[in-house]
């Protein structure tokens, strides 16, 4: 009797894992990366922080105007009519005024300069109305207004960054604002890769015939890229097992985790389970999820090992949905819950009970602002233009069944990985 095999074709399986279970499974053997490097706040950029950072200063550091104007005593704000002041110099941005204002007096500031000592209250400069060496101020004023107090923001030895938090250019402009020149963060992750197949050419190379361009290689070295890892590209790998074992071998011994595409899916030509079966301990999992059913997962000594189906839209969803929390994971980073949005669907989507489905779709706000998702058009997990069309997957669960024009579905909007 023939074995029948899993593949992304194939339909339910009851013994296949359920998404949930599948993606519980990999997130809870992922640890982080416990090596950090000292960095400098440049070089940190798109880093994960490896401690907490503690402000050095007050932000603002000193009490400072929040417009060009005239800074004055509340005291003198007149209750009715108007008052007139003595302008007695000026505190500009980096600049403070070198004294003290009294009873009847200002001093015309500028946003960011010092208020100097006796003033509370800032005059907008549109609000005066300036008599040679004075201003003439209206009773519309508040004590207090436009005026920004030290610490405001946040006060000396708060948490302002915390650790797990990845460093995006506003966070390297938070640092920067209290001055930090150095900073602890995670080591980021090594990830080797390789696609398996015969009939895989890299481009430039000639296609004989039953050849195809390999893809997947450039979908995962983007993914990686824009996940800020570094990343070591090993080709592709004919389906021969000593050729297989040899380059995850060597994998090994560079990476903190192997990607491969292909193979995965314990058909003939598919040695990687029995390779894996010698050298590390992996799962081979049929997950109840379209597109990306065949699955390997596990460790080859400490390295984490991800075989992704080589249907180009199944190792991207694949990619998408379990590779990429682990790898936030192993980089040290806390993870967020992704968002999920719900849209109306504008278009019939075929669906058959049992696997969740990850369909591509098009998000977007119709002419009266509501959220409205489309369809991509045809789904086959080897038909890449959907994917590239696509900017969220659709996700129908398990149990759904076809799904009727105008209902409502969840939608996941794709982060900037894909
Ligand atoms: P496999 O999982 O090796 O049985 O491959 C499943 C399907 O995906 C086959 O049609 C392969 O030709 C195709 N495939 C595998 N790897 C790649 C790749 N790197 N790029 C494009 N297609 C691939
Ligand atoms: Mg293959």
């Amino acid at each position: 009797m023939i074995d029948k095999q899993a593949s992304c074709q194939d339909e339910f399986d009851p013994n296949s894992l359920s998404f949930e279970q599948a993606q519980q499974r990999i997130q809870q053997s992922v640890s982080s990366i416990t090596a950090r490097r000292t960095v400098t706040i440049r070089e940190a950029a798109g880093c994960v922080l490896a401690d907490d950072v503690l402000s050095p200063i007050n932000v603002p550091p000193f009490i400072n105007s929040a417009m060009d104007g005239y800074a004055v005593n509340s005291n003198d704000l007149p209750e009715s009519g108007e008052s007139s002041l003595t302008v007695i110099g000026k505190s500009f941005a980096g600049r403070p005024y070198d004294g003290a204002i009294k009873t009847g007096e200002c001093v015309r500031i500028m946003t960011g300069a010092v208020v100097p000592e006796g003033a509370d209250t800032v005059i907008m400069q549109e609000h005066a109305e300036v008599d040679g060496d004075c201003i003439k101020i209206g009773n519309e004023h508040k004590k207090g207004q436009n005026v920004r107090h030290p610490g405001d923001d946040f006060s000396t030895g708060d948490t302002i960054i915390q650790a797990g938090e990845r460093l995006s250019p506003a966070k390297l402009g938070l640092l920067a604002s209290v001055g930090v020149t150095e900073l602890n963060v995670v080591r980021t992750p090594v990830v080797a890769f390789f696609s398996t197949g015969d009939e895989l050419k890299g481009v430039g190379q000639k296609l004989n015939p039953g050849d195809i361009y390999d893809s997947n290689r450039y979908i995962i070295f983007g993914m990686l890229e824009k996940m800020g890892v570094q990343c070591i590209d090993m080709g592709v790998i004919p389906d021969i097992k000593q050729e297989i074992e040899d380059t995850l071998k060597q994998a090994s011994q560079c990476a903190d985790v192997i990607i491969t595409s292909g193979g995965a899916s314990v058909g003939e030509a598919d040695f990687i389970k029995e390779i894996l079966d010698d050298i590390g301990q992996v799962n081979f999992w049929k997950i109840a999820m379209k597109p990306g059913k065949p699955l390997a997962f596990g460790k080859i000594n400490d390295i984490l090992f991800f075989g992704l189906p080589g249907n180009p839209v199944s190792a991207m969803a694949t990619f998408y949905q379990f590779v990429q929390p682990s790898l936030q994971i192993l980089s040290g980073e806390t993870m967020q819950n992704a968002i999920k949005l719900t849209a109306r669907c504008l278009s019939k989507l075929k669906k058959r009970p049992g696997r969740k489905d990850f369909q591509r779709g098009v998000l977007s706000n119709n002419e009266i602002g509501e959220l409205v998702v489309d369809t991509t058009g045809i789904q086959g997990s080897h038909m890449l233009s959907s994917m590239a069309k696509a900017n969220c997957f659709i996700v129908l669960p398990a149990d759904a069944g076809n799904i009727a024009e105008n209902s409502m579905v969840e939608v996941q909007p794709f982060n900037d990985l894909i």
